[in-house]
């Protein structure tokens, strides 16, 4: 296949170009570098099955050549307001991404007769009343939270995505991304993984969010990204959740986190800066993806935590 990626500089983008090219396929690669990083996809440059394009998917996105699917990818998705890029601080560029690029996208799966998939996430279920979040669940959201304009794009874009799917009969999937985290995330955007284990490897206090009570359920990016292939290569049209299922609250996390860094500092518990809308708990029941995907993680936490922890060691300078 002929493939476009949306968000290929990204943290997941890059790792599904590397995983399409060792399947066999040809990637044209896109991004705006908004929040991605180019040094993701260096050692990419001169692969013979490779290419890229510069471009804001929220304008209309014109590729010469021929496509069988094309992966929309490209958003804002860290939700700190600390980071500048955080969604909270990049706004209207994420709903851009969520609504015009989606329409975009479809438009150019729908010129190409492609397979399409959108990357939406486990926050269209906002903070969840159901536990764990099947697809089934239509979610708690509240529209103008700070974290909408995020969720809101995500909900507006499977819903064109369905509509591309039902009106044009485009070969439409979406892909529901639980929290997932691995080499390639960007040191500073804010969410925990990258904020942990930078304050874990520099030896200070670990900075929890509230109690740490609240829970979410880690998945490495190998697994994800085999998970995404699958539903990729399938004929499922609808939602599938994919994530790691196993539950940990932000406490327990900090706690592995210390140990496996070998950081004696501790954590300090800081008061929410999420405001409200935090998820208290978020785990994905994926049983509809080892029923029709075959699929489930293999890695857990703390050897995905072993295999990432070099990479942020390499960024901060710490042999
Ligand atoms: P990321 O920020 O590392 O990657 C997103 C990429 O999209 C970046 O390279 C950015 O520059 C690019 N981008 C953003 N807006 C763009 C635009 N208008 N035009 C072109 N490129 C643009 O984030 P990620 O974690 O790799 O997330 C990738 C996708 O997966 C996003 O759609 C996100 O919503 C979704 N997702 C990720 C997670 C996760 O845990 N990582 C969870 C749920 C959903
Ligand atoms: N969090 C935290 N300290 C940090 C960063 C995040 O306690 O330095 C918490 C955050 O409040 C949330 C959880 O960790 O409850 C996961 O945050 P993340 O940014 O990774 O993404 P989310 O799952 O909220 O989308």
């Amino acid at each position: 296949m002929r493939i476009l990626i949306t968000g290929a500089a990204g943290f997941l983008g890059s790792h599904l170009c590397d995983k399409l090219l060792d399947e066999g396929h040809s990637v044209v690669g896109m991004d705006n570098f908004i929040t991605g990083n180019p040094d993701n996809l260096a050692h990419l440059a001169g692969h013979e099955r490779f290419s890229f394009i510069r471009h804001d998917v929220s304008n209309f996105i014109f590729v010469p050549g021929k496509l069988d699917a094309v992966l929309h990818f490209a958003s804002p998705a860290s939700p700190n307001p600390n980071s500048p890029y955080g969604y909270v601080n990049l706004p209207i560029q994420t709903m851009k991404a969520g609504a015009l690029g989606t329409h975009n996208t479809l438009g150019v799966a729908r010129a190409h007769d492609a397979r399409f998939m959108l990357a939406s996430t486990s926050e269209i279920y906002g903070d969840p009343l159901e536990h764990p979040q099947k697809e089934s669940y239509w979610g708690h959201v509240n529209p103008i939270g700070l974290r909408s304009v995020y969720d809101e794009a995500k909900r507006f874009a499977e819903a064109l995505t369905m509509a591309y799917h039902r009106f044009h009969g485009i070969n439409t999937c979406i892909v529901r991304i639980f929290n997932t985290y691995g080499p390639r995330m960007r040191i500073d955007d804010g969410r925990v993984v990258p904020n942990f284990l930078s304050q874990g490897l520099k030896g200070e206090r670990l900075s929890i969010f509230g109690d740490g009570s609240q829970t979410r359920s880690f998945c490495y990016v190998d697994d994800l990204i085999n998970g995404i292939y699958k539903l990729l290569i399938s004929s499922i049209h609808d939602p599938v959740n994919i994530g790691n299922p196993s539950e940990i609250s932000i406490l327990e996390f900090a706690k592995i986190i210390n140990r496996l860094t070998s950081n004696n500092a501790g954590y300090e518990l800081k008061p929410q800066q999420r405001g409200e809308g935090d998820p208290q708990r978020r785990r994905p029941d994926i049983s509809r993806a080892r029923e029709i995907l075959n699929w489930e993680p293999e890695i857990d936490v703390e050897d995905g935590l072993e295999k990432t922890i070099p990479y942020f060691k390499e960024k901060l300078g710490i042999p």
